[in-house]
């Protein structure tokens, strides 16, 4: 039993003074009032939940950002991710997952949804372990104590060779290997599965009914790309004669297990289809800027009673605050106005709607939920000085990932 005594406790509640937390089997056994503080100085809050990243596109920091005569946009970022892609094996993507995972937990995210993609050899050839690159990120977050829940990324068609390793034969083949990594995963305290068709463009229809019915048989998280850029909608409606949304809508993807990734560009139709089904949308304002997908929709998916996670996608810059202070900015230049989202709304993103994106509890300073803490340092520069009941919002909207200076998952 470990008994933590910080000056204050930060969560979906409110602050707190004068409580301890106590530790035990990895959870929170009980909070209660204490007379004395032992971590002079630190706020406790539960840690942060990254709901989307790719975690070896954090090798293609700094390398895209030149910029180039031809058409310089999400396409042609693309052809350099695939490059990145191409020379993974599964001893490089752990390494790579490994680095990028410690500096995930430095930052305060203490789980991460990993949609990964990268499966097969680069001739589109399994591996004798057909989820052999799959385990060695789960291994990465594992070795780095990160809770992960790894969503097996669905890949039907290979436009161009690069693809090939991304893709199954054909749905069975993809729903056994799902099947055979929840069996690997299931004494694995960090690792959890989830399923993910990539997007709209990279599985059909068929393949989309598929695997909304195998996630509703098994309650797994379902996860998708959905809405990210206009030339994909432009797509989607000229092979279905409907947006990727509607799309996700009638082949019955969309529920309270699923979140579409960026909606970028969801319309207020899509919109009330998000919010009717209690579909989690994912925003990732930071790569969604780098990659110059556009404004999305905040404001209007809040009011439609949308749901929001955050996650770190390209892994360009690892800083949930960052996440929640863009997500928030963005919405006002939109806007033109301040106080777009309430505060609340932009904590549930990092804590609730995440932790429900990715089927884990519900991230509390409270008895009976995970371990997963952050202490937050209240000298930090951005926080000196500042009054208890705003200390959320300096954090957010003056503050970075340096004010987090330690990390428990599960309680280690
Ligand atoms: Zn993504």
């Amino acid at each position: 039993v470990t008994v933590l005594r910080p000056e204050l406790l930060l969560d979906a509640s409110g602050v707190r003074r004068g409580c301890a937390v106590e530790l035990a089997g990895g959870a929170i056994r009980a909070v209660g009032p204490s007379e004395t503080v032992e971590l002079a100085g630190i706020a406790l809050a539960p840690g942060f939940v990254n709901a989307h990243s790719h975690a070896f596109q954090r090798a293609l920091r700094g390398r895209v950002e030149r910029r180039e005569t031809q058409a310089d946009d999400f396409w042609s970022w693309r052809q350099q991710m695939y490059a990145a892609a191409a020379r993974l094996d599964p001893e490089t993507i752990h390494e790579d997952a490994r680095s990028c995972y410690r500096q995930l937990r430095r930052a305060g995210y203490t789980s991460v949804g990993e949609f990964h993609y990268v499966h097969h050899r680069p001739d589109g050839t399994s591996y004798d372990d057909a989820n052999a690159l799959a385990q060695a990120v789960c291994e990465a977050a594992e070795a780095e104590g990160l809770r992960i829940c790894l969503l097996l990324t669905a890949y039907e068609r290979a436009a161009v060779p690069a693809q090939r390793r991304f893709c199954d034969p054909d749905v069975e083949t993809y729903l056994a290997r799902a099947e055979a990594l929840r069996a690997w995963a299931a004494d694995r305290p960090l690792v959890t599965v989830g399923v993910a068709p990539h997007s709209v463009r990279a599985v059909s229809r068929e393949w989309l009914v598929q695997i909304g019915r195998y996630a509703r048989v098994t309650g797994l998280p379902l996860h998708v790309h959905a809405g990210e850029q206009q030339q994909e909608v432009a797509e989607c409606q000229a092979e279905h004669g409907l947006r990727p949304i509607e799309l996700l809508a009638a082949t019955e993807v969309l529920g309270e297990r699923t979140t579409v990734v960026h909606a970028t560009h969801a319309d207020a139709r899509e919109r009330d289809l998000l919010a009717a089904s209690g579909t989690t949308v994912c925003l990732c304002p930071t790569t969604e800027g780098n990659l110059g997908d556009g404004w999305p929709p905040t404001e209007q998916l809040v009011a439609a009673g949308v749901a929001l996670a955050i996650g770190s996608d390209s892994n360009v810059r690892l800083d949930p605050l960052e996440e929640l202070r863009e997500v928030e900015t963005c919405a006002r230049r939109v806007a033109q106005r301040r106080n777009v989202l309430a505060q609340a709304t932009l904590l549930a993103a990092a804590w609730d709607g995440g932790a429900h994106a990715l089927g884990l509890p519900r991230p509390r300073l409270e008895a009976g939920a995970p371990a997963d803490l952050i202490a937050i340092d209240l000298a930090h520069h951005a926080l000196h000085g500042v009054a208890d009941e705003d200390l959320a919002a300096a954090l957010i909207f003056a503050g970075d990932a340096s004010a987090v200076v330690r990390t428990w998952v599960g309680g280690a």
